[in-house]
């Protein structure tokens, strides 16, 4: 049975991209937080069916929360880095980006007490322009990346790049890589494992496409998605909808695919993974 990655990006309801109401961490601390509960009743699902996940933690809210990061580790979940303050990549410096990085790693390595060589990029936003990022987080120790997405998106996407996981080679050493998952739709690469995607596509779609896996499905998802009652943004209609499609069976779809399919943290999955036949790409 293959082992199919759970993890959490661990951010609040106005971490939501693109939309200037909430966009500077200066606003941050003015809205109410939702981040606690919705993440608690997630422990006691992972709790329920005994499962250890791995959670990117952005380092605005480690260094608000530090008791609950500490929680987490503490339930035997894995920490991996979601940033500082939740940049586009693509919007970044190299010099930027290595301090939002260096910023995140040591609280978040300060807190949870684990080494912490994860990393998500916020809204997968590392694209063709700014594959250099891959080089920093090997630099600071970043030793599996999942921020890959492998079709276009709105934050960039890279489309053409292995839809399985696969080795990046940069000037610092090699970084394991777990792009998002996709399946095949009419020509066109489809994600469906992670956010929106997942909460939009009905239960069956998921049981289908993790019964025809032959490699692990990626799978990530925000505390914010089981949050029904989270204020809502103003956004343009399709990404109002993408954004608050579903959110109350998100829980229970949830709950099923845990009963019926294998799901772990990075490192289970990636022990699993034989590297020495995945693809090698350059940075
Ligand atoms: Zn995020």
């Amino acid at each position: 049975m293959i082992t199919h990655l759970l993890s959490i990006d661990l951010e609040d309801w106005f971490h939501v991209l693109d939309n200037d109401a909430t966009s500077s961490p200066n606003q941050w601390e003015k809205f109410p937080s939702r981040v606690e509960q919705s993440t608690e009743r997630l422990l006691a699902l992972f709790d329920k069916h005994d499962v250890k996940v791995t959670f990117f933690v952005l380092g605005w809210i480690a260094k608000k929360f530090p008791k609950l990061v500490k929680q987490i580790a503490d339930n035997g979940h894995e920490i991996g880095c979601h940033s500082q303050n939740h940049p586009l990549i693509y919007l970044m410096s190299r010099k930027e980006f290595e301090d939002d990085l260096y910023n995140s790693l040591s609280l978040l390595r300060d807190i949870s007490g684990q080494a912490v060589n994860m990393y998500r990029a916020p809204g997968f936003s590392i694209t063709r322009e700014c594959l250099w990022a891959f080089d920093i987080l090997v630099k600071h120790g970043i030793t599996v990346d999942s921020s890959v997405f492998p079709a276009n998106r709105a934050h960039g996407g890279l489309a053409g790049f292995p839809t399985e996981p696969f080795i990046i080679k940069t000037s610092f050493g090699n970084l394991k890589e777990l792009p998002i998952s996709t399946f095949s739709f009419v020509g066109k690469r489809v994600a469906f494992s992670g956010g929106g995607y997942f909460r939009l596509f009905p239960r069956f779609l998921h049981s289908y496409l993790l019964n025809k896996a032959t490699k692990p499905v990626i799978m990530y998802l925000h505390p914010r998605e089981i949050d029904v009652s989270q204020p809502r943004l103003s956004l343009p209609l399709m990404r109002y909808i993408k954004t608050y499609i579903n959110l109350q069976t998100t829980y229970n779809k949830l709950d099923y695919l845990l009963d019926h399919f294998s799901y772990g943290s990075v490192s289970e999955v990636i022990s699993k993974v034989n590297w020495l036949e995945t693809k090698l790409i350059n940075s």
